[in-house]
């Protein structure tokens, strides 16, 4: 590394918390699905800020909406309308087919939201004695960092010495809708599940697992609620990950990508009799449904209502499933591929997963190694099947060593 690279390390370093330890790489400018550090070396970015920039960098038509209306209005608070969360929430509602729309800005916040909701619900609806609701999860979960959300992860390191978590969680294995009806009592409000895992390694449930979750949750009044928060917006091939079993929860959860990269916007979408049980003063947030977010979100809505870069990115993920499936037995002992997302599962005689995402960057490819032997590949949407090849074959030398 250059100096100056090294510095601005240090300076992270002496006076950033250190609760990421990020590859030794500083990111200075972004196109498309090429980043450049300090030093003017460019990046391939297959992370792509965790599923957020599934539009790539600075995509032309969400920066010109940016721009926009930072020339007009950028923030209003709720306690005033703006003339931009309507327009935003009219076309995401659409999107989803729902009838309402509850603007947060990250995704921990709107699952924080999702909970609440399904909380209310279970009391004012359902009928569920007074603090008696529970929310089934499932093991591997990974929904944010808040203390009510950590509570219901297995993670160790997202846990220890944060406790005392809140009650009203019970967790059950992933991928198993046996195991989910049989944690549903009368006191149950909700099930929350990623359809797709991410953090956990790109977890693909088994075919038939949403459809029997959505069964389930029908037959016993229970809300079906969806974190589509990293499987969503064209991520897995289709507008939802639900949509791949022709599902529709109670309620989307979405964040990451509904900020097109820019800003921090996230939401949780539902109908009526769901959403409409929050009331003035029950709920918000101070940046929550701002105009700038909306802005950008209502593009970014609009550029997934044709249904373009889902087909493109279904069409973009079979050839990078096939591409990968040459790598298994060779460096490779696993993968699961769901559009154009994919966990890559390291042979540890080839190193660890942070061992191939340092040897990657050498070779011009970002990646993220999660849970040790894994990396996952994201790339922007937007990235053409000859730069997929190109990293691609880039891995294939990191495993050859
Ligand atoms: N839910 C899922 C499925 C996620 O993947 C994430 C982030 O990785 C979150 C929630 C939390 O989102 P945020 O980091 O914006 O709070």
């Amino acid at each position: 590394l250059a100096t100056a690279a090294i510095q601005i390390i240090r300076s992270e370093d002496e006076h950033v918390a250190r609760n990421y330890h990020p590859l030794p790489v500083v990111l200075a400018r972004g196109e498309g699905v090429w980043v450049t550090d300090v030093e003017g070396k460019r990046y391939l970015d297959l992370l792509s800020a965790y599923s957020a920039l599934n539009f790539g960098h600075r995509h032309p038509s969400l920066v010109a909406a940016a721009t926009e209306q930072l020339g007009r209005i950028t923030l209003t608070s709720r306690a005033f309308h703006n003339d931009q969360l309507g327009a935003f929430a009219t076309a995401l509602a659409e999107l989803c087919g729902k009838q309402l729309v509850l603007p947060m800005n990250t995704g921990a916040e709107a699952v924080e939201t999702a909970i609440k909701t399904a909380r209310a619900w279970g009391y004012r609806v359902k009928g569920i004695p007074a603090d008696a609701a529970t929310i089934v999860v499932a093991h591997g979960n990974f929904h944010g960092r808040t203390t009510t959300v950590i509570g219901f992860s297995d993670d160790p390191d997202a846990r220890d010495d944060f406790g005392p978590f809140a009650p009203g969680f019970a967790a059950v294995p992933f991928g198993d809708a046996a195991a989910i009806e049989a944690a549903i009592d009368e006191n149950t409000a909700a099930v929350l599940i990623e359809p797709i895992q991410g953090e956990a390694g790109v977890i693909v449930p088994p075919e038939g697992y949403l459809r029997a979750v959505r069964e389930i949750c029908t037959k016993h009044d229970v809300l079906m609620i969806a974190d589509e928060i990293q499987s969503g917006l064209g991520r897995a091939g289709t507008t939802f990950a639900c949509d791949r079993e022709d599902v529709v929860p109670d309620m989307y959860v979405l964040g990451k990508a509904l900020g097109g990269g820019i800003v921090p916007l996230s939401a949780v979408v539902a109908d009526e009799d769901v959403l409409g049980v929050i009331r003035p003063g029950e709920h918000g947030s101070t940046f929550g449904g701002n105009p700038l977010a909306a802005a950008v979100g209502l593009r970014v809505v609009e550029m997934l209502a044709s249904g373009e870069v889902q087909v493109r990115a279904q069409a973009l993920g079979e050839h990078l499933e096939a591409k990968l499936a040459e790598l298994v037995g060779h460096g490779v002992t696993a993968i699961r591929v769901a559009g154009v997302w994919a966990g890559i599962d390291i042979d540890p005689a080839v190193g660890t997963g942070r061992e191939v995402a340092e040897r990657l960057l050498a070779r011009g490819v970002l990646v993220k190694d999660t849970q040790g032997q894994t990396i996952r590949i994201a790339p922007p949407l937007v990235i053409r099947a000859t730069e997929l090849d190109w990293a691609v074959e880039q891995l294939k030398v990191v495993l050859a060593g």
